[in-house]
């Protein structure tokens, strides 16, 4: 693949993060001169990583036209408020639900840039004095002025020759994939797939993702493109655990994204306590971002399966357990930490990057009666990561903890479609992609789902490297 030096007859494709690596999600499409960005996200994980965050984009972010957004996860959307502070005038199409989570999402991550930049100021180790946010909660409050909401399926013309649709994902609350068509050439119009982040088939609360059957061009996620997720149901695996460790009087703490695993972790609660395979314990969601988006879940009726929407019409609330508790400040947080006897603790980040979730782990790791249980996806380097292979020790607000706890992952949890999953989708596809881009994935998955896929499908494809452009024909 080499570069192309793009004159403005040309439709090229160029990706800006989300390649060879799993966060930081961007793609331009440029066609005749006019630019559209797909997803828009922030680098997360390795500091290498999250130093291409104040990188400036290798073009100008006021000649981007439109920004699409598959779904709210700031590794696809957290960038905005800083495209829109160096210059991107907007709109940005979201599905609704995308919207209104964004809504919390992005003033929430923009709160942690500026306690990051404070944190540096005050330890003073950051080259720049004094350190700067990558952008502020104003920065966010500008880019959200910008999203217009959109309808699953509804086809948005972003001009006279580009529209694009939205597709049911099935991966959070509001995902989808993006179907963008592009019409200047009347005789061989292209149409260009965004997979964003595929979910799983015959999950609760939302519907299924839906299948794909044609693209010229796609885009392809491969997070777990070298994994297939365990097969037990959650449900025993869970029934087992919070039993066991009730059993030995510990807590149990789930780290977990405040979006999307959250709310599936308290559906499975509820109906496990329902069917009495667990004994009711209290439940506290100690996540201000977790206990805003347990709301908008419930309220989202376009996203719901048939069960989610079964109990919401027998008038009963789907997300709350026995003894549940939504915290709320940060003395009811600490107070959690007081109790004694079984309980169970959801906190974000789900990665034991940031969050409430330190102070609990700060407090339970150490204790051998207690359990972490973690229900997504741990990035390299992350703190979730080094517990899940086996660290003895763990560095919490400067302080070295030795791990005592039970530590317990149940992959089949997980939000993203596994390798078996995203090959379920691609099948439905009645003709090959002219070029196929496996994205998204850390380089054994990426490269494991593109030798997949080239050998059980037989099509073009490849792993694109960070800020290639293609072109497209
Ligand atoms: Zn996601």
């Amino acid at each position: 693949m080499a570069f192309v030096s793009v004159t403005t007859t040309m439709t090229t494709l160029q990706f800006l993060g989300a390649a060879g690596t799993v966060t930081g999600s961007k793609f331009v499409l440029d066609t005749h001169g006019r630019r559209v960005m797909i997803d828009c996200g922030l680098f997360q994980g390795m500091k290498e990583l999250r130093m291409r965050n104040w990188e400036s984009l290798p073009l100008a972010p006021e000649s981007i036209s439109w920004v699409l957004l598959t779904h709210a996860h700031i590794d696809h959307s957290g960038y905005l408020p800083r495209l829109v502070r160096d210059g991107f005038k907007g709109p940005v199409y979201a599905t609704k639900a995308t919207a209104d989570l964004l809504k919390i999402m992005l003033p929430d991550s923009a709160r942690l840039q500026e306690e990051d930049a404070d944190y540096a100021n005050r330890k003073g180790f950051s080259k720049h004095k004094p350190a700067l946010p990558l952008y502020t909660e104003q920065d966010a409050a500008a880019a959200l002025k910008l999203i217009r909401k959109v309808s699953y399926k509804e086809k948005i013309a972003l001009n006279k020759f580009i529209s694009a649709c939205f597709v049911p994902a099935g991966h959070i609350l509001g995902s989808s994939f993006i179907e963008v068509q592009l019409n200047q050439t009347p005789s061989a119009p292209l149409k260009v797939v965004f997979s964003g982040d595929l979910g799983r088939y015959d999950e609760p609360i939302l519907n299924d993702p839906q299948s794909e059957t044609e693209a010229d061009y796609l885009l392809v996620e491969s997070t777990y493109g070298n994994r297939i997720h365990d097969r037990t149901n959650p449900k025993d695996r869970l029934a087992e655990i919070i039993n066991t460790t009730a059993q030995r009087g510990g807590k149990i703490v789930f780290p977990a994204f405040a979006v999307g695993r959250t709310q599936l972790l308290i559906y499975y609660l509820r109906e496990l306590e329902e069917e009495g395979r667990i004994p009711v314990l209290p439940v506290a969601v100690d996540s201000p971002m977790g206990v805003e988006a347990t709301r908008l879940y419930t309220r989202h009726s376009e996203d719901h399966d048939f069960d989610m929407q079964r109990v919401v019409n027998l008038k009963r609330n789907p997300l709350a357990t026995g003894s549940f508790t939504l915290v709320h400040g940060r003395s009811a947080s600490k107070a959690l930490n007081q109790s004694s006897g079984p309980g169970i603790i959801i906190s974000a980040s789900g990665m034991a990057t940031g969050g409430r979730v330190l102070h609990h782990l700060a407090r339970w790791l150490p204790d051998p009666s207690s359990t972490v249980i973690f229900a997504g996806y741990q990035a390299a380097g992350t703190r979730g990561r080094r517990l899940q292979d086996g660290e003895t020790e763990l560095k919490i607000h400067g302080q070295i903890l030795p791990v005592r706890a039970h530590i317990e992952s149940i992959s089949s949890l997980s939000a993203h479609a596994d390798a078996g999953e995203i090959m379920k989708w691609l099948g439905e596809f009645k003709r090959p992609p002219r070029k196929t881009f496996v994205v998204h994935g850390e380089p054994d998955a990426a490269a494991a789902l593109r030798d997949r896929i080239a050998r059980e499908l037989g099509w073009d494809v490849v792993i694109p490297a960070h800020k290639v452009v293609v072109e497209l024909s």
